[in-house]
């Protein structure tokens, strides 16, 4: 199956060529036509399944359709809500990424909390696709700094953690400035009680697309854990990153000091290492994320909270250094490797009192992790 059939312009064709998108997922071989023809869509999918070009190209060709792409100053005329700073700044970029192609000017911006509203609020003019955090994006029609009364297309992305963290009420109250008449088009991992309320609300006649879940991915990734105590944590994970040469390393830890801690002893040996988490400021979130992603910074030190909004398409390694509480958790952290058909590792250190906890996470995901006992290396001096 290629591209070419499912009814995208030339110009969109050429951007795909550009980007080495050689051939649709599956989540965009069924959802490109539909969302062309108007349909609503209801996408059980999770990251790495390439949901989120399967309903920007479509949207941006209809937008290209349109004799004016914006309409009324402040009038946007794609929705696109989203939990996290993080998913909002990607989104956005996959957006201006293929808008560059059309002639038409399809301007699209990110708005979300934790930053000033005023450059935000200047920004609203002539905007067709917003990006925005629910919080946010009401502040914003508050201060009459946008409308949505002009809304052709809604886009709920990751709605079940939306719903997770709590927007329910902000969500509903969007819902209710939208104009009756529009396309609905609802992303999310899992179909849990609440989304599936949602989905009735909003939804008209979907078409329900169902990815595989993670579990098939998980075969792309080779995991192995180590057996450790807590005190050796610090020298195995330096031992490992020396000893394998590893360039591009995620940790996971599962607080904000661990993470602060972990990072920082990484820099004392020589690490060049970064943590981001919660109580860092959006800026030092975003500097981090970028170099990064550039390959100039050699390991990020996260906490679960960020996992989701990393997007990096081969990226090598991530390592547990401690065990997320949830097996979803597990996951999706290691779900950060192995991405786009490419091989990636997932490396864990358990100790004794985690064992049991880890055992529980295998037999959820169905696969066994061979566990090396740390005690046979040599690590000292690490
Ligand atoms: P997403 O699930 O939207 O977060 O996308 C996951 C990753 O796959 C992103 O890095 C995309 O750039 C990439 N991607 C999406 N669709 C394709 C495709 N058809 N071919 C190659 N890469 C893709």
């Amino acid at each position: 199956m290629s591209f070419t059939t499912l009814g995208l312009s030339p110009n969109i064709l050429k951007a795909l060529a550009e980007q080495n998108y050689t051939q649709p997922y599956p989540i965009q071989q069924e959802a490109i036509p539909a969302i062309l023809n108007r349909k609503d869509i209801l996408g059980i999918a999770q990251t790495g399944s390439g949901k989120t070009a399967s309903y920007v190209l479509p949207i941006l060709m209809n937008l290209s359709l349109h004799a004016t792409v914006s309409s009324k100053n402040r009038h946007v005329k794609v929705l696109v809500l989203v939990p996290t700073r993080e998913l909002a700044v990607q989104v956005k970029e996959v957006f201006q990424k293929f808008s560059s192609s059309f002639t038409e000017r399809i301007k699209t911006i990110a708005v979300f909390g934790g930053v000033s509203i005023n450059p935000q609020m200047l920004d609203l003019q002539n905007v067709s696709v917003l990006v925005a955090t629910p919080g946010r994006l009401l502040e914003l029609v508050e201060s009459n700094a946008v409308h949505l009364s002009d809304i052709e297309t809604l886009v709920l992305d990751e709605a079940d953690k939306m719903l997770n963290l709590g927007f329910k009420e902000e969500m509903n109250r969007i819902f209710a400035l939208l104009p009756k008449k529009r396309q609905n088009l609802l992303f999310s991992a899992t179909l849990s009680d609440d989304v599936n309320n949602i989905h009735q609300i909003i939804l008209e006649n979907p078409l329900v697309i169902k990815i595989e879940p993670e579990v098939d991915q998980i075969d792309l990734i080779n995991q192995s854990a180590y057996l450790v105590s807590d005190e050796k944590k610090g020298p195995l994970l330096r031992y490992i990153i020396k000893s394998k040469d590893l360039k591009q390393v995620l940790v996971f830890t599962s607080s904000v000091y661990s993470a602060e801690n972990v990072a920082d002893k990484l820099r004392k040996n020589g690490i060049d290492a970064i943590s981001i988490h919660s109580k860092k400021s959006q800026e030092a979130r975003t500097i981090a994320l970028s170099k990064f992603k550039s390959g100039n910074l050699r390991v990020l030190v996260a906490t679960d909270l960020m996992s989701r909004g990393i997007d990096i398409k081969f990226l090598p390694y991530v390592i547990n250094y401690e065990l997320p509480r949830s097996p979803k958790d597990y996951v999706h952290r290691i779900g950060r490797t192995g991405r786009a058909e490419s091989p990636g590792e997932a490396i864990s250190l358990v100790s004794p009192d985690e064992q049991h906890h880890f055992k529980i996470i295998q037999k959820k995901m169905g696969k066994l992790v061979p566990m090396i006992d740390s005690n046979e290396l040599d690590i000292k001096g690490y």
